[in-house]
């Protein structure tokens, strides 16, 4: 059946495929891959050639490509129920995800709302905390904060909220204002200054504004412990006290952003739990459903759910979407949810990312390299003069290399699936070495 080859796929793909994040004409130079499947942490192209996914497809992956366990639950799930509106009628995968992510959290979060994308959630938690203070007597409250170099989407509502200099020169006369507020980033630390001093000093900032305009602000939206598109930036959980105590006493919504760092990315189940503090809304997305289909869901607390509850239609929560709560991808999100209970992950994880911060530290102590970081399961450190196109570089090469890696500026980063091997451990971390002293001689 197979008569295209690869240079057929990329020809067609280019004639009539717009690919996300990518200025077409690069690809005039940079080469395009077509996948023909996924095994495991790899993908393999049209000519047997194979590349170790170190970034888990856009941070979605966490158990490999072609699961078998996942497989199987879709594939029941297939000949069950494909779909059914959740409006007036309900079903047994969304009921059972439910319960059991609202069990993570001690039922703290007890609802959860769906949609399909990250920046849904994030449009949904902005809208729910506006109406939710509405509902309450305090329509006042309509602005929201967020941090220097935050990234929450790029759809017109979740762009208002993200702090990307690219994004904001392009399309930001379409956008609501909204507050940016200091990074804890633990980089900004000045001379003698630990994280938590950095932690401080943000909360500080937050302070400041919420004394100034706490009434009129709805909510403030971070990215716990990792800000991921801006480079992974790192923080220390006290950040997430001190402004969880600032959000408290100054009346305003905390939505912590977890669809890139929940789902056991930084070492707990919720990244938050490092910190000890829950949020009002904890947006959830990418690796919930194990990488397989479009999923995201806002969990949020009973007494915000209340502020809703009532025989009045303009007090209820008025959004939808048409695949809200689609049972395939709930089903898959439950088997990657037993995964994690059936096989230990989050321990499992402990052991191999010890052994990968092991296997790097040629690359942490290199002197190019500044700032290696690692938190969990993710792991970056920033290149010290890095050459012009130093990512689109990088991904070439390492594309020759058998790994598929996408550097943020000049930032090199790792988020693999939970399932390397000792062997691809360490081939991940010899080759990502090979491949940042072949960009970086030029
Ligand atoms: C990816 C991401 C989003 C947006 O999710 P999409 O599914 O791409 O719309 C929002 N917030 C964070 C932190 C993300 O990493």
């Amino acid at each position: 059946m197979e008569l295209n080859t690869q240079s057929d796929w990329v020809a067609r793909s280019l004639r009539s495929v717009w690919h996300p994040c990518t200025q077409m004409q690069h690809h005039e130079t940079i080469p395009l891959i077509p996948v023909s499947r996924g095994k495991g942490a790899w993908l393999y192209d049209h000519e047997g050639r194979r590349y170790l996914d170190a970034i888990s497809s856009w941070w979605v992956n966490l158990f490999g490509h072609a699961n078998p366990r996942i497989n199987a639950a879709l594939k029941d799930q297939l000949d069950t129920l494909e779909h059914a509106m959740l409006a007036g009628f309900t079903h047994e995968p969304v009921i059972e995800l439910s319960e059991k992510l609202s069990a993570l959290t001690g039922h703290v979060l007890g609802h959860s709302f769906y949609a399909s994308d990250g920046a849904s959630a994030v449009e949904i938690a902005l809208k729910m905390s506006f109406h939710s203070w509405r509902n309450n007597g305090h329509a006042d409250k309509q602005e929201f904060v967020c941090l220097k170099g935050s990234y929450h989407g790029e759809t017109i509502g979740a762009l208002a909220v993200t702090d990307v200099a690219l994004f904001k020169d392009a399309y930001g006369p379409l956008l609501r204002a909204s507050q940016t507020v200091m990074s804890p980033d633990w980089r900004a630390a000045a001379d003698g200054e630990t994280p938590q001093d950095v932690a401080r000093r943000a909360a500080a900032h937050v302070e400041r504004l919420f004394l100034e305009r706490g009434d009129k602000i709805a909510a403030i939206i971070i990215e716990p412990l990792v800000q991921c598109a801006t480079g992974m930036a790192m923080h220390d959980p006290l950040y997430l006290q001190l402004v969880r105590a600032l959000c408290d006493q100054h009346k305003v919504h905390l939505i912590l952003d977890e669809i890139a760092v929940g789902c056991g990315r930084t070492g707990t189940f919720f990244a938050c739990e490092q910190a000890g503090v829950w949020p009002d809304f904890l947006c959830l997305s990418k690796g919930i459903s194990g990488g397989y289909l479009p999923l995201s869901l806002v969990m949020t607390r009973d007494a915000i759910y209340q502020a809703f509850y009532s025989n009045d239609v303009t007090r209820g929560f008025l959004h939808s979407h048409s695949y809200t709560g689609n049972p395939l991808a709930c089903r898959a999100a439950l088997a990657t949810l037993q995964i994690f209970e059936e096989d230990g992950i989050l321990n499992a994880n402990r052991v191999k990312a010890a052994r990968l911060t092991k296997a790097l530290q040629p690359l942490a102590q290199h002197e190019q390299v500044r700032n290696f970081r690692q938190r969990g399961m993710i792991w970056a450190f920033d290149a010290i003069d890095a050459p012009q196109d130093f990512s689109r570089r990088f991904f070439a090469t390492a594309t020759e290399h058998e790994l598929l890696m996408r550097p943020i500026g000049a930032t090199v980063y790792m988020m693999p699936p939970y399932l390397l091997s000792d062997e691809e451990i360490d081939g991940l971390a010899a080759n990502t070495l090979a491949v940042f002293n072949q960009v970086m001689a030029g």
